[in-house]
């Protein structure tokens, strides 16, 4: 018998595994996030993404909903100060992140070195780390490029 694919996670099975109720919020929103293309959305896109495919629902709800996939661990929010966070599908890897501050872009790595380094720092204060995701900010390659044109021979 050749072995049995895995069966496409559905949205309202991992949203009852999770022990959320499964409403048609949740499930709008994490069905979003399991279809679209890997990366970290911003509520505002995730709500009008939403919004477009014809569902109702307001900000503040995709907020709410956001919020309690995040505890259920469903969903990875990376913070980025001024109660300003990206989220995207809670993968089960661990990573950091590197963000633009001018165009938005999100880069993601892991570096163990750099894992121990934070981990001996909060142990230097008697503190244990328990932040899951660190955002670096930057200015990407290409932004700098733009801001700083080369100059070019008249
Ligand atoms: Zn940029
Ligand atoms: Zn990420």
């Amino acid at each position: 018998m050749p072995p049995r694919s895995p069966s496409p996670l559905l949205p309202l099975d991992a949203l009852k595994r999770a022990g959320l109720a499964g409403t048609a919020a949740q499930a709008a929103v994490l069905d979003y996030l399991l279809h679209a293309e890997h990366g970290h959305y911003s509520a505002e896109e995730i709500h009008r993404r939403i919004s477009a495919s014809g569902e109702r629902m307001n900000l503040s709800t995709t907020y709410r909903v956001l919020n309690q996939l995040v505890d259920a661990g469903l969903v990875a929010s990376v913070p980025l100060g001024k109660h300003h966070s990206l989220y995207e599908l809670n993968t089960g890897k661990a990573h950091d992140h590197l963000v633009c501050v001018v165009c938005g872009r999100v880069e993601e790595f892991s570096d163990p070195a750099f894992d121990r380094r934070r981990n001996a720092i909060a142990k230097k204060f008697g503190m244990r780390f328990v932040g899951k995701t660190l955002a670096l900010q930057g200015v990407c390659a290409e932004c700098t490029a733009r801001a700083h044109p080369p100059r070019t021979r008249t």
